[in-house]
């Protein structure tokens, strides 16, 4: 059986005043929130503020992204060794921002997920098709770019101590939701693609969904098979819609 995760996706917004309300928020309900992992994932500035706020609660801490690279010369990077040292578990490597908008390759993708796993952190590797792709009919084979530049680096056994988040792009900030068939489907067809390498590495895999996860479709998603949870961008910077969320993971779990 598989532990239903859902993690918060902050990206670039808050302060600390408004994420201290926040979290104060998700602090007072998360004690309904049982056998499922919750993972928030501030931007950098704020990772140790977080930590402080959300020590001894079971809210687990992430980071949006990490270095290839582990030290030295690299303005403006942060490693996974810091963000180990300020208290992260979880790192997203490949969200399709950093893809689409930073022109990060699956190959750079696929090197932050090994400098994220040298460092003890659980990486969140996100994979999606952009709308045209999905489209011309090329889903699955984007999706398995995206998920073999991590295999043939690191080898299937490290998707062990990893998480796939599936997030179509159409799908990311614009409220048009992949129905759960459609994730589904999708879901599926990476679970087949990692278990013809490791059956068992498959059928422990996290997969979360993500884009556009609301309070409203959440149980729905996540009641699918192969949907193990969410990512979570702007229905996680509300409180009470993010608690719903994290109760519709428990449900289904
Ligand atoms: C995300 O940022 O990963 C995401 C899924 O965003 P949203 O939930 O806003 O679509």
């Amino acid at each position: 059986m598989r532990r239903p995760m859902v993690a918060g996706n902050w990206k670039m917004n808050g302060s600390r005043e408004s994420i201290t309300a926040l979290l104060a928020e998700i602090k007072a309900g998360i004690g309904a929130v049982t056998g499922t992992d919750v993972v928030v994932c501030p931007p950098y500035v704020y990772l140790p503020e977080v930590r402080r706020q959300v020590d001894s609660m079971p809210i687990g801490l992430g980071a949006q992204d990490v270095s290839d690279q582990d030290s030295g010369a690299f303005t403006g990077e942060v490693s996974g060794a810091m963000l180990k040292d300020v208290g992260c578990t979880y790192v997203i490597v490949g969200h399709s921002e950093r893809r689409n908008i930073y022109g990060e390759d699956d190959a750079l993708t696929a090197r932050k997920f090994a400098a994220a796993r040298r460092h003890g952190l659980i990486p969140i590797l996100c994979v999606g098709e952009l709308l045209e792709e999905r489209e011309q009919g090329v889903t699955e084979q984007v999706v398995a770019r995206q998920l073999d530049a991590v295999i043939e680096l690191e080898g299937v056994e490290a998707l062990a101590q990893a998480v796939v988040a599936y997030e179509p792009v159409w799908a990311i900030g614009t409220g048009r939701t992949a129905t759960p068939e459609q994730a589904q489907e999708v879901h599926a067809f990476i679970r087949a693609r990692v278990a013809e390498r490791n059956a068992d590495v498959a059928a422990g895999l996290r997969i979360l969904y993500g884009g556009s996860v609301n309070g409203g479709n959440a149980k729905d998603l996540f009641g699918r098979a192969d949907i193990d949870g969410g990512l979570i961008g702007g229905a996680s910077l509300k409180g009470g819609e993010f608690l719903t969320i994290c109760n519709a993971a428990v449900q289904a779990g």
